[in-house]
């Protein structure tokens, strides 16, 4: 087996994820063999920064010695047994450890395997809360409400919660309808004043809706302080706040998904924190194992849960479950994640490393195809435009962030596009110097471009 029998049988029997195949298949794929730390290695032995966090997941860097042994002990003890009708050690521990860290009252913890999973878990809790408590009352209790271009995963109910045409419109014959609300997308919306003025506008529309339409809501669902496969879009400050008073106002659930920004991505180890936000319900998934294996919860208040508890002829049993809920593995694996994160200090560092970054990441205003930079911690996005003045993008034809893309691999860095968004989503634990040569690297692919 060599590097083209890799490449010729990953032609031939692989379907990449958001992927279009035709394309694929007539480019040089990037097959990693291994990592060590920030970076990543091919079958042909060229190292690669992860600037990516391998889809946003990476914490501690890969290959990590604490998270390797973490993941041989549990094996060597069981690599998985149900949670239907029985219990696990690290399933146990893990819930426990959640319930401390994660903000407010948040204690009861429903596991599953994707981001996706732990939304779709979100919905149905947030549903059946309603007609468990009264389903007279409660009765037309049935919608959602999401943000212009939220995105909260690929399943079905994930995706009918979702806003992004491109990804979602094929779909929606399948789809339940949902409600959207304004994303304040400060760079796109000049025409209404700047980021407070945008903040203002967006919470306005979103009290009109809620005013009309309170007692069919089920729950509104948004990705905290920034919405990340949108494009990095990063809310003004207090938005989220303006939010959940809304929802407390309207009697309405408040599901933050984390999924993205938990585990210290925005400079707390949940973005909710930022801004003293207390969710009924929280979607965790991606950071949670450090990268290492699939897991996901949702984790709810105590008066949530209490709501499902009855005789089973009442019916208030939340029917759902996978085969996998509660590893062992990836349950072992995120304890040893938090306790690292902990015993490192490393939000502290976090938010020390994206001050620097901060600095850092003016020098691509230098270039003149750079129309916005957004950072939140260690999340960035560097929207690309035709012209700085009118904001006009690319088009996919002009092929141009896609070869900045390209350029970057060929440096040595792995990043990728959202639309004309370049995003940037480091190793957590990446250093100082590496962030500066990732963002070294990016200033020279679009200059190569430019
Ligand atoms: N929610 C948010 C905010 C996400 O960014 C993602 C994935 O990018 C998801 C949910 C879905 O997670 P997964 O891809 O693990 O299903």
């Amino acid at each position: 087996m060599n590097s083209h029998d890799l490449e010729k049988w990953d032609k031939e029997y692989v379907w990449h994820p958001f992927t279009q195949m035709k394309t694929y298949r007539e480019s040089k794929p990037l097959i990693i063999e291994r990592g060590e730390g920030s970076y990543l290695f091919d079958v042909e032995g060229n190292r690669y920064l992860d600037g990516y966090a391998s889809l946003w997941v990476n914490v501690h860097g890969h290959n990590e010695p604490e998270l390797n042994n973490a993941l041989i002990e549990q094996v060597e003890k069981v690599a998985h047994s149900t949670l239907l009708g029985s219990a696990n050690v690290p399933s146990i521990l893990l819930a426990k450890k959640l319930a401390e860290i994660t903000p407010g009252h948040l204690s009861k913890v429903f596991y599953s395997d994707t981001g996706s999973a732990a939304v779709e878990i979100s919905l149905k809790v947030a549903y059946q809360y309603w007609k468990n408590i009264d389903p007279v009352k409660y009765q037309h209790k049935n919608k959602f409400v999401s943000l212009n271009e939220a995105y909260h995963g690929d399943t079905v109910g994930a995706v009918s919660v979702g806003g992004m045409d491109l990804f979602h419109r094929i779909f929606k014959p399948l789809l339940f309808e949902r409600i959207p609300t304004p994303s304040p997308y400060t760079y796109r919306m000049t025409e209404y004043g700047d980021q407070e003025a945008v903040k203002n506008y967006c919470i306005d529309e979103l009290e009109k809706l809620l005013q009309d339409q309170a007692e069919e809501i089920a729950g509104l669902i948004i990705e905290p302080l920034v919405q990340g496969a949108a494009g990095i879009i990063t809310h003004p400050p207090g938005f989220l706040k303006a939010v959940e008073q809304l929802c407390k106002k309207y009697n309405i659930l408040l599901i933050c998904d984390e999924v993205a920004v938990g585990f210290g991505r925005t400079g707390t180890l949940f973005a909710c924190e930022q801004e003293d936000v207390v969710p009924d319900i929280m979607c965790i998934g991606k950071g949670i194992t450090g990268g290492y294996m699939p897991l996901a919860a949702t984790i709810m208040n105590e008066q949530i849960f209490n709501s499902f508890l009855g005789e089973p002829d009442e019916h208030k049993t939340f029917y759902h479950g996978h085969t996998y809920t509660g590893n062992q593995l990836a349950c072992a694996l995120a304890l040893k994640n938090i306790e690292l994160i902990e015993r490192r200090d490393l939000v502290k560092d976090i938010q020390k490393k994206s001050k620097q970054l901060s600095e850092k990441l003016q020098s691509l205003y230098e270039l003149p195809i750079v129309g916005d930079v957004r950072q939140r911690g260690l999340m960035i996005g560097i929207e690309i435009v035709k012209d700085r003045q009118t904001k006009e993008p690319f088009t996919i034809q002009e092929n141009i962030v896609s070869s900045i893309i390209q350029n970057a691999r060929e440096n040595g860095l792995i990043i990728r596009e959202l639309g004309p968004v370049i995003t940037m989503m480091p190793i957590l634990s990446m250093s100082e110097k590496e962030l500066d040569i990732m963002v070294e690297t990016v200033y020279r692919s679009i200059q190569d471009v430019s």
